[in-house]
């Protein structure tokens, strides 16, 4: 019997090549696309406006993707948080924040991650395997599918769950197509941010690719030294980096924002503050200061409200717009760099 077809994993030419290899006309595999993205419709068998004996042996021929193992939702009801087995076993997690009138998807883009940052949890396992478009977008349907059930539609994506999205481009940058195209998810891509813990190759790609997509670079030091320490296995510079971010800001004509993870005595001073200023200064950016979130087994503490807003408050005077992220779902460990991708219990 030859290997079940993956509807998620194929391009349209793909699903062509299927529908005709079943003895059905080309058309059809517009159809499934639409069910599959328009509709977040995964199994063939509810694929109402194909005639049934297809719509039994499309189910015949294909993978149906496993559920979620597990779904949390936040005391407050802000967030939900799925652990999502793989077809390896492998685990990943996705995050839906509800912010009325935003509804935001945080999808992963890797089980696991290289990039070993001291303070997140997902560093913490290592990288796993990157993960497929179909393995990415079996995310945003989820997600969007729960936003609909309650009457909502999803507003935003961002790539800020488990892993590196720049170091897995290909699979990402596919994501990104399907979920712009019109006769897909629709979306456009101003609602779309892609988080990266600095690739510069990846940055100018993206630019090119995907110019008004959104691009987040966590930074979290003013320094060489300081940021090895944090993100120990960064790949590149600070100094390639900020060039990189200077030519997406030429190429795009946009802002780049920089994620800060502030952590107690480590990189919130007055000083640091100063010369992260000094350092992004000159280019088109905003700051987005995101106060630790603690996770068994990572490093560092979170710093007073106080400190926050001190930090923040230098930068301003600098002349660097700055803002202090929102946090939602820490109860449920949903919350930036909580996502381990197994079922250890938050503690608190
Ligand atoms: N790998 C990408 C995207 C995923 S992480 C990146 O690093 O940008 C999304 C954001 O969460 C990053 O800015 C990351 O630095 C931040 N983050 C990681 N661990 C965190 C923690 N424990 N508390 C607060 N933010 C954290
Ligand atoms: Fe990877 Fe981002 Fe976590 Fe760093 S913060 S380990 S790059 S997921």
């Amino acid at each position: 019997m030859p290997d079940a077809h993956d509807l998620l994993n194929s391009d349209e030419a793909g699903l062509r090549q299927l529908v005709e290899s079943l003895g059905q006309p080309a058309y059809r595999a517009r159809q499934i696309w639409r069910q599959l993205y328009q509709r977040g419709e995964v199994d063939p068998l509810a694929m109402s406006d194909l005639p049934s004996e297809f719509r039994q042996q499309l189910a015949r021929a294909s993978l149906t993707p496993e559920p979620p193992l597990e779904i949390q939702t936040s005391d407050d009801g802000s967030t939900s948080k799925a652990l999502i087995p793989l077809d390896d076993g492998e685990m990943i997690e996705t995050v839906l924040i509800r912010s009325a009138p935003r509804d935001t998807v945080c999808l992963s883009s890797q089980a696991g991650c290289a990039m070993g940052c001291v303070f997140c949890a997902t560093g913490l396992q290592g990288l796993r395997r990157q993960l497929t478009t179909g393995e990415i977008m079996r995310q945003a349907i989820l997600a969007r599918g729960w936003a609909r059930e309650e009457g909502r539609e999803l507003t935003h994506v961002v790539f800020m769950g488990m892993g590196e999205p720049l170091a897995n481009y290909a699979s990402v940058s596919e994501a990104i197509a399907r979920l712009t195209d019109a006769e897909a998810f629709g979306m456009s891509p101003r609602r779309i941010t892609v988080s990266t813990v600095g690739v510069p190759a990846g940055i100018r790609r993206l630019a090119a690719d995907h110019p008004r997509v959104n691009l987040a670079v966590s930074l979290h030091a003013p320094d060489v030294k300081l940021r090895r320490e944090l993100v120990p296995v960064p790949g590149a510079s600070l100094d390639d980096i900020l060039s990189a971010v200077r030519e997406h800001n030429r190429i795009t004509g946009g802002r780049v924002t920089f994620e800060y993870v502030l952590l107690q005595g480590v990189n919130d001073s007055r000083a640091q503050a100063r010369r992260l200023a000094d350092r992004i200064k000159g280019l088109r950016t905003h700051v987005n200061l995101i106060p630790l979130n603690p996770s068994p087994g990572v490093v560092g503490e979170r710093p007073s409200r106080r400190a926050t807003l001190r930090f923040q408050q230098i930068l301003q005077e600098c002349g660097i717009p700055a803002t202090v992220r929102v946090e939602q779902g820490r109860d449920i460990a949903a919350a930036c760099g909580q996502l381990r991708g197994d079922r250890v219990r938050p503690t608190a």
